[in-house]
């Protein structure tokens, strides 16, 4: 669904504009049933060659590691061994939301699927695949994180790779391309003066940053969600919504409530990446003690109460 908003002109045209050809996809291709099993038999053997295999969701290993709990329709074979198969074929291996990536909202506790990512079993290297390199090219594969990516990350690594332009240094540690995984969601976020000033929201629908109190983990999560917006414009802390890290390892347990800060004597616990926490208390208190009036009272409301104060007239 997220990638079906790809712009400018929707996933099918811009992948097909960049010279891209989609050979198949469950639901965006007229082949289902036998001509579907037929498309990627031939892919498996070898008999229709390929490029890029992307993987959506969590690989069920279960139970006991048959993978018989995802079970492909009509092949009779688990999905496990389709992906194994596929893999060898393609140059490049894309896993594509972080089901796919670490085993994700599938992987949560108890994890009775025995959900695991294709080259991580949350932030343990492994997986399916194994670590290092996979397909012919060698590389990694290539983590477009996210619960759900962002459109952009899919098109553009789909439009590097056809170019030619993307080596294993354009990926960070968990596979994901630095192009975006080296911004954080906090980035950009319209939420960023109030921030500055430790001017927090205390409920959803205020203004204020969602991060003291709400939950909000953008100051940890990898991401230019809040540069490149979504759909023209949207992003989770613009809608209201606390980030909640989705394109790391783990976020599907979290330590308490999604939408609640767990805190150790009023401090969050969750602080932002590079920050040391004395530092973090120490400006915390400084900004606080600095907030404007106008900040601080449109922190707490749903609208802006007060506009900044004109110069002139
Ligand atoms: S709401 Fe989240 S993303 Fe926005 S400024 Fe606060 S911490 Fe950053």
């Amino acid at each position: 669904m997220s990638a079906l908003g790809a712009e400018p002109a929707g996933l099918v045209e811009t992948l097909e504009r960049a010279g891209i050809h989609l050979l198949w996809h469950p639901s965006l291709s007229e082949e289902g049933g036998p001509a579907a099993l037929d498309v990627l038999e031939d892919c498996r053997c070898g008999r229709r060659g390929f490029d890029v295999l992307c993987v959506e969701g969590a690989i069920l290993e279960g139970p006991n590691g048959t993978g018989g709990f995802h079970i492909l329709g009509g092949s009779g074979r688990p999905m496990v061994r389709w992906v194994e198969d596929l893999a060898k074929r393609a140059r490049y291996v894309l896993a594509v939301g972080s089901c796919a990536g670490y085993g994700g909202m599938l992987a949560a506790e108890p994890n009775s699927l025995e959900a695991v990512g294709l080259q991580f079993a949350g932030d343990e290297a492994g997986g399916l695949l194994g670590d290092g390199g996979c397909g012919t090219a060698g590389l990694p594969v290539i983590n477009i994180a996210g619960c759900p990516p962002h459109p952009g990350w899919l098109v553009e690594t789909l439009m590097a790779l056809s170019l030619g332009q993307f080596r294993a240094e354009d990926l960070d540690g968990f596979g994901r391309p630095r192009f975006w995984a080296n911004h954080l969601a906090h980035h950009g976020c319209n939420r960023n003066e109030y921030y500055e000033f430790k001017a927090s929201a205390a409920e959803p629908s205020q203004n204020g940053c969602l991060m003291e109190n709400l939950g909000c983990k953008a100051t940890q999560a990898p991401g230019d969600c809040n540069l490149r917006v979504w759909n023209g414009g949207g992003s989770c802390t613009n809608g209201g919504f606390a980030c909640i890290n989705c394109t790391s390892p783990g976020f599907e347990d979290p330590t308490g409530s999604f939408l609640e800060t767990p805190k150790i004597a009023g401090i969050p616990v969750g602080l932002p990446v590079d920050m040391p926490k004395a530092w973090f208390v120490a400006l915390s208190a400084l900004s606080k003690s600095a907030t404007p009036e106008r900040v601080r009272k449109n922190a707490r409301e749903d609208r802006i109460v007060v506009p900044p104060r004109q110069r002139g007239p």
